[in-house]
């Protein structure tokens, strides 16, 4: 069987507002906020054929901040509100430890993007990550894959593109699937 290419996204700052005026950090599902743009932005990747996934570092689980069961919840919101723009996510991997546990999981680590290429059978060198900073860029070059940054250029590290949000991301990682 042909294995199939993924999209990896960053939860915070790529699908949902963080650091924003009305919201830093989201702690609870009512703080759920898309960014404008990111449930076309998944369908048209969807149609172009890749699967979606989240892959988002929450060490606020393992430092006692946020509750697990409140991260679920704020992750249904999630679903909820991509549903609700009939876009949707194959799986949302949460690397739940403490920044300083050393697990292999947590980006820069590429732990969650390996494990969820095994499990769905991904072709990681068709496979994009997209994320709003470094530790993500990091993540997924460790894991083989090609690069988005959002924002600002990362340092010491290359990322394949760099834009302001997931909508260009997606043109960009459509262009070049059919650039081939
Ligand atoms: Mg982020
Ligand atoms: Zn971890």
């Amino acid at each position: 069987m042909k294995k199939t290419a993924a999209v990896f996204l960053d939860r915070d700052g790529v699908i949902n507002e963080c650091m924003t005026s009305r919201v830093r950090h989201v702690n609870s599902p009512n703080q759920l906020h898309l960014i404008p743009g990111v449930s076309q932005a998944i369908r048209e990747l969807r149609t172009a054929g890749f699967m979606i996934f989240v892959v988002t570092n929450q060490g606020g689980v393992g430092a006692g901040f946020l509750k697990e069961s409140t991260l679920r919840l704020i992750h249904d919101r999630l679903k909820d509100e991509l549903a609700k723009d009939d876009a949707f996510v194959d799986d949302i991997a949460f690397c739940a430890h403490k920044p300083t546990a050393g697990c292999i999981c947590r980006k820069p680590e590429p732990g969650m993007i390996k494990d969820l290429a095994k499990r769905y059978g991904i072709d990681l060198s068709k496979s994009f990550m997209v994320g709003d900073m470094d530790t993500d860029i990091a993540a997924g070059a460790a894991a083989g894959v090609r690069t988005i940054k959002i924002g600002e250029a990362p340092v010491n590290i290359f990322a394949d593109f760099v834009t302001s949000d997931l909508a260009h991301a997606a043109e960009f990682i459509i262009a070049s699937i059919e650039n081939k």
